[in-house]
């Protein structure tokens, strides 16, 4: 018997994950029988496309067995098992996948829906047990193995006797302590509420041994008690149900079971299709900002099947560049099976779906704008800038899209609002909508630019970032009010009218300032901005002090 250890990383790693990523212990089983379900999907895989398998679906299945004299737990799968060395690998090496090495490996043949991708899944099992023994038989092997492990300190590995094909992991369950309960993790009934609520759209029978109550013969009044094989998930993919039979809380399972985010989505779309492209989609808007989300590193994309088989992880043409923080998948039966990467960007029907996703995506957040402000605040304060970068790409072809879905800090209403009501609250003389810029709103407040705006009681909206300015620029007017920074020249204020006689007054003084101040300055004249402040800079074009602070700073 050899033991190994874990690499130095994955024992940090190990308690860290333990210790971190998972809020509730259950969720251990979530992961367990993810797997299990991957397994068997690679003997159906498998099947498909070697002549010398069959796969008949009543061989396949899943089995949750607790025993409590023993304090185990029990999964055992009758998927493609793993050979002695994809024991040390995948279960050894914390961050490897085999089922994403397999979906790789297999990428360009038909599609299955194995669920594993990140490769932490199967450590959620010592939340819940002291050791961990997995007893597996792969395909195609004729000797089975014991792999077994106490946690962060390594494992044994093992020569076992197993007769049948597949994998048998045995938890032994931690002893209750005084802060946590782990009796719970055997007990028939709490096992069955789990398996309900995080894998009830596994496509292959979870079973348990069930004790059920039976009329004795005849006699309807007299019961015994008798064990039963029972199955206890739906199968029923989420997609297909109605939504008047989920609720809530099912489709956040459903998020947390494919992994599209660790957070809590913020709100769920289910769409039905009947028209001339069907299709059903789970569509969600997370309410954090994945951590990778402003950079190169984050794709886009939602998962696409056809007839309820996976053919692509990430599609990313089925989601516009303004809306890429949106996760979620798309089945559509109208689509053909063996469709290529190159054909699906040309697919006429994905070109359907994805506008009509797109238009679904913009009312719900219209719709959450309108009926839940304080949900929309959220969503705009983890995704709003997305949208401004939208509006100020394609050269403001997504202006009529995005616009009443954009936000700003008012100096009126000291929070963010909409254009839409900017624009509704304008005094009748109001020739602009006025912004300011600079890096928060305290200093924005005392920029003497502001003083006369605010003085004739304008709105004036506050932009603290880069790409604000460059948004509003790019949309140009909203509802045919332009937009004017309040350190533009011409401010379109009566007041305008008595700056001509200042400058005339004092000719020779501003002649003199500008003497002293040389190439320092354009001009030197009257404000009729202040009131405060004695002096403030202004700018002439239509680039202003802030955006050509940004300019500058970018790379030639
Ligand atoms: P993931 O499922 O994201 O790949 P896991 O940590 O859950 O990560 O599992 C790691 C790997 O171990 C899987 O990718 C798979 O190759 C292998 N594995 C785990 N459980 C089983 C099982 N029951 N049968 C066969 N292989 C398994
Ligand atoms: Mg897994």
């Amino acid at each position: 018997m050899e033991k190994k250890e874990f690499q130095a990383e994955s024992k940090r790693l190990l308690e860290m994950m333990i210790n971190s990523i998972y809020t509730k212990k259950e969720v251990f089983l979530r992961e367990l029988i993810s797997n299990a379900s991957d397994a068997i999907d690679k003997i159906y895989y498998k099947a498909l496309t070697d002549d010398s398998l069959t796969f008949q679906k009543d061989q396949y299945y899943i089995k949750v067995i607790p025993n409590k004299e023993k304090r185990t737990l029990t999964i055992v799968d009758t998927g493609i098992g793993m050979t002695k060395e994809e024991l040390e690998e995948n279960l050894g090496t914390i961050a490897k996948s085999g089922s994403l090495a397999f979906k790789k490996e297999n990428e360009l043949k038909d599609g299955y829906d194995i669920i594993g991708q990140f490769g932490v899944g199967f450590y959620a099992a010592f939340m819940v047990a002291d050791v961990v023994t997995v007893i597996s038989k792969a395909l195609g092997s004729d000797q089975a193995y014991k792999w077994e492990s106490k946690g962060a300190d390594g494992f044994t590995i093992e020569p076992y006797e197993k007769e049948e094909v597949g994998t048998e992991i045995i938890l032994k369950i931690k002893e209750n302590t005084e802060d946590d309960n782990y009796d719970e993790f055997l007990d028939e009934y709490r096992l069955k509420q789990i398996i309900k609520k995080y894998s009830d759209f596994i496509r292959y029978p979870i079973k348990m041994d069930v004790k059920v109550q039976k009329p004795k013969n005849e006699n309807e009044n007299e019961f015994e008690e008798v064990v039963e094989e029972q199955t206890i998930n739906s199968m029923v993919p989420i997609w297909r149900k109605n939504k008047s039979e989920l609720t809530d809380e099912d489709y956040e399972n459903f998020y947390a079971e494919k992994h599209y985010g660790f957070d809590k989505p913020l709100k769920h779309i289910h769409i039905s299709v009947d028209g001339t492209v069907r299709y059903q989609a789970i569509l969600y808007i997370p309410e954090k900002t994945p951590f990778n989300y402003y950079t190169a590193e984050y794709e886009k994309g939602l998962e696409l099947y056809s007839n309820g088989v996976l053919i692509m992880n990430k599609c990313p043409d089925l989601l516009p560049d303004y809306f890429s923080f949106v996760k979620g998948m798309v089945d559509s039966e109208d689509l053909s099976l063996n469709i290529s990467r190159e054909m699906l960007q040309h697919d006429k029907q994905l070109k359907i779906i994805a506008k009509n996703i797109q238009n679904k995506i913009k009312r719900e957040l219209e719709n959450l704008l309108k009926n839940q402000r304080e949900k929309y605040e959220k969503f705009y304060e983890a995704f709003g800038r997305q949208l401004k970068y939208g509006v100020y790409s394609d050269f403001g072809a997504n202006k009529e899209t995005l616009q009443d879905l954009l936000m700003f800090y008012s100096s009126k209403e000291k929070k963010l609002v909409t254009l839409q009501e900017y624009v509704s609250r304008m005094p009748e003389e109001q020739k602009y909508i006025y912004y300011a810029t600079g890096d928060s709103y305290e200093r924005i407040e005392k920029l003497p630019q502001t003083e006369l705006v605010a003085d004739k009681g304008y709105e004036i909206l506050y932009l603290t970032e880069d790409i604000d300015e460059f948004a509003i620029k790019m949309l140009m007017t909203y509802k045919e009010k332009e937009f004017k920074s309040v350190s533009s020249g011409d401010l379109g204020i009566s007041e305008e009218e008595n700056k001509k006689e200042t400058e005339k007054e004092h000719k020779e003084l501003f002649e003199q300032m500008k003497s002293i101040l040389g190439d320092k300055v354009k001009d030197v004249r009257a404000s009729k901005r202040l009131k405060t402040h004695p002096v403030c800079l202004s700018t002439d074009g239509e680039i202003t002090i802030e955006m050509e602070k940004v300019l500058n700073a970018m790379p030639n």
